[in-house]
């Protein structure tokens, strides 16, 4: 076979653990409450390219993320926002800087384009130390910092007055703020798009919209930035079907904010009930709990019942990430984990 290059020859294939299951609690996806009528459309064009601009779309977007159309640029997903922008900022060695454990995918698209990752711990209870980050920063100086916020896989929330403290001691690197779970949060750092030049947000309508199978992400920052970036996005990035069900998903934002309401009750209902038997849970902003738990190799256990949550290891320890599910889902989870201890 031709070698691929060698920064991305060790890479391993990204693993999507497609079990069959009945409780599916791996990927933080939603519900599937605003297109479950599904999708009719009349006059599809679908001999023509899509938008490339997502001109509509991004009108819609604007007024939820409470910008304007100029601050935004569509993607296939927030990820492909990701990649497109460590790639276009990066050259091979050049370093991109981020608190550890956090999103995986941050690490790969670093891989892809050669360029270094530097990870700062989080502290033991992965509380995250907005001066240790700093002063990583200034020390290799990168071309990016990443902060998702709320973190995934951990929850932990980073406030946004350091946030600030970030934006206000670091101008020499682009600083992307990872909100895929702000929606939850209920705060965001888009209003500061236009103080901090070099400050760019993404937002995704995978979790809180329910609607990872359209792939639809968001990009926010200040006009000139955003414009500056558009170089590197390639044509037509974002399929026509796509646009036009996220469209028509948009036309419902009071069903996403009670949907929002709703997951955060059952979050606090789920922590909990995971307390009463035993599990460390940690604070969370999102839709999702990252624990440790009383039973062992529970990943295992639970997927032999058709119940798929997340497991991870850090430093030698398990740690499990379980997607806030349905009352119903939650009700199940707990019942089977109860026949485990
Ligand atoms: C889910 C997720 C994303 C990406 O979502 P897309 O489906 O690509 O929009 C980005 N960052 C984090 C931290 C996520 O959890």
């Amino acid at each position: 076979m031709i070698k691929l290059k060698p920064s991305v020859e060790k890479l391993n294939a990204y693993f999507v653990n497609d079990v069959p299951c009945k409780v599916k609690l791996d990927a933080n996806e939603g519900s599937n409450y605003l297109l479950k009528e599904g999708l009719h459309i009349d006059n599809l064009q679908a001999n023509i390219y899509p938008d490339s601009d997502c001109k509509v779309l991004r009108e819609k977007l604007s007024k939820y993320y409470n910008c304007k159309t100029e601050n935004i640029l569509v993607g296939n997903g927030s990820s492909e926002l990701i990649n497109m922008v460590i790639n276009a900022y990066c050259e091979k060695k050049d370093k991109v800087v981020s608190f550890i454990p956090t999103f995986s995918m941050y690490q790969t698209y670093c891989d892809l384009c050669g360029a270094e990752y530097v990870g700062v711990k989080c502290n033991e209870d992965f509380s995250q130390n907005i001066d240790n980050l700093i002063e990583k920063i200034l020390e290799v100086n990168p071309k990016i910092v990443l902060l998702c916020n709320p973190n995934n896989p951990t929850g932990y929330v980073t406030k946004k007055d350091e946030i600030i403290k970030l934006l206000n001691n670091v101008n020499n690197s682009l600083i992307i703020i990872d909100e895929a779970y702000a929606d939850f949060l209920g705060d965001s750092v888009i209003d500061l798009i236009n103080k901090y030049d070099n400050l760019v947000v993404m937002r995704t309508l995978s979790k809180a919209f329910g609607l990872a199978g359209l792939r639809v992400g968001a990009m926010i920052g200040n006009e000139e930035l955003i414009k500056y970036i558009w170089k590197v996005k390639v044509p037509y990035n974002v399929n026509m079907l796509s646009q036009i069900a996220a469209i028509k998903a948009l036309d419902n934002i009071n069903l996403v904010n009670s949907y929002i309401g709703e997951v955060n009750r059952l979050r606090e209902e789920l922590s909990r009930n995971l307390k009463k038997i035993k599990f460390t849970v940690y604070d969370s902003g999102s839709n999702f709990v990252f624990v440790e738990s009383p039973v062992d190799n529970l990943f295992e256990k639970l997927m032999n019942c058709g119940i798929l949550i997340r497991k991870f290891n850090f430093n030698g320890k398990i740690y499990y990430r379980i997607t806030v599910g349905t009352e119903e889902e939650n009700e199940i989870l707990i019942n089977e984990i109860r026949k485990l201890l």
